[in-house]
């Protein structure tokens, strides 16, 4: 299709444009509910391998929106990673996981380590660890219920100076994930150099688990790199009782799963957190 514009002549396909459109009223969307305060956080409990002790949560961000209803972050997330808007919504994800945390220790909840998930963007500006470090004291919640969640690809991406950054975070008392392992830049050699706590196996391998060798050779293989290394492995998208079985028997420390819990509003996993035995 050609269409004249200012004398010049331009190509375009109906699908790219519709496709740009698209973003652009995302975007847009997105920034007005930013300002309106229509994101919100949801936890989703992580287990210990026997199902038994609740080990933290993972604080997943939603879109509220007053008329399509709840909007999830694999709609609107990737598009704001394309802007700028993915360093505003990282910070009020930090800063609202972090103020959950302060009202339910002031109720006297007993509050398991919440993980935040940090994108690749947040990584570029240098002042991520001062961020953290000002929302910590502002808060002035305990450094260790605080996690992030960090992909691979992000830390090998160039002008990303990994190591100092892991190192300052580490120094605040933070603990650090590798999410999605084993989808990325997978590249052993950093794992030795990284100050890391914990590796979360991608739900790609837990879904192929029981129908694959190779799946599970790969999770044995993490389990073992784990041990040695001193970090925690914890399999991501657990639905199925067998699964957790084999990944108990491969010796996996937590799962994290629609099996035993899905994605909980604050005031459900508050429930959950009051009504524990342990
Ligand atoms: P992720 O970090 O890998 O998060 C896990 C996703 O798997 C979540 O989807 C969770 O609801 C889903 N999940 C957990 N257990 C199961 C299961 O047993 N079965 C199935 N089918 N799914 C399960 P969600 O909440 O839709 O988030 C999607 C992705 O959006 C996240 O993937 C993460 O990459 C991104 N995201 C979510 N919240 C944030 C955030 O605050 N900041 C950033 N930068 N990204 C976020
Ligand atoms: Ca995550
Ligand atoms: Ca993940
Ligand atoms: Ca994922």
């Amino acid at each position: 299709k050609a269409k004249e514009q200012r004398g010049s002549l331009h190509f375009f396909s109906d699908d790219l444009t519709l496709a740009v459109h698209h973003r652009m009223q995302l975007e847009q969307r997105l920034r007005r509910a930013l300002e309106h305060d229509e994101l919100c956080l949801y936890y989703q409990p992580q287990w210990s391998i026997d199902g038994s002790r609740m080990t933290g949560v993972e604080a997943l961000v939603r879109w509220q929106d007053p008329e399509k209803g709840l909007i999830s972050p694999a709609e609107f997330i990737p598009v704001a990673e394309q802007s700028a808007l993915i360093s505003q919504i990282g910070s009020w994800v930090l800063r609202s996981a972090c103020e959950q945390i302060a009202r339910w220790l002031v109720q006297g909840i007993q509050v398991p380590r919440v993980a935040v998930n940090v994108s690749p963007q947040q990584l570029h500006h240098h002042h991520l660890p001062q961020e953290v470090a000002s929302i910590l004291q502002q808060t002035h919640i305990p450094p260790t219920l605080l996690e992030l969640e960090l992909t691979e690809s992000a830390l090998m991406s160039p002008g990303v100076e990994a190591v100092e950054m892991l190192n300052a975070l580490r120094v605040l008392g933070v603990s650090l994930a590798i999410d999605d392992f084993g989808t990325g830049y997978s590249s052993l050699a950093y794992l030795k150099r990284f100050p890391l706590n914990m590796l979360k196996i991608d739900k790609s391998f837990t879904d192929d688990l029981l129908a694959s060798d190779e799946a599970k050779a790969i999770v044995e293989t993490v389990v073992m790199l784990g041990h040695k290394l001193g970090l925690s492995v914890l399999a991501e998208g657990v639905e199925d009782e067998r699964q957790r079985v084999e990944l108990e028997r491969l010796g996996c420390h937590q799962f994290q799963g629609y099996l035993k819990s899905r994605p909980l509003p604050a005031t459900e996993l508050e429930a959950l957190l009051v009504n524990r035995e342990i």
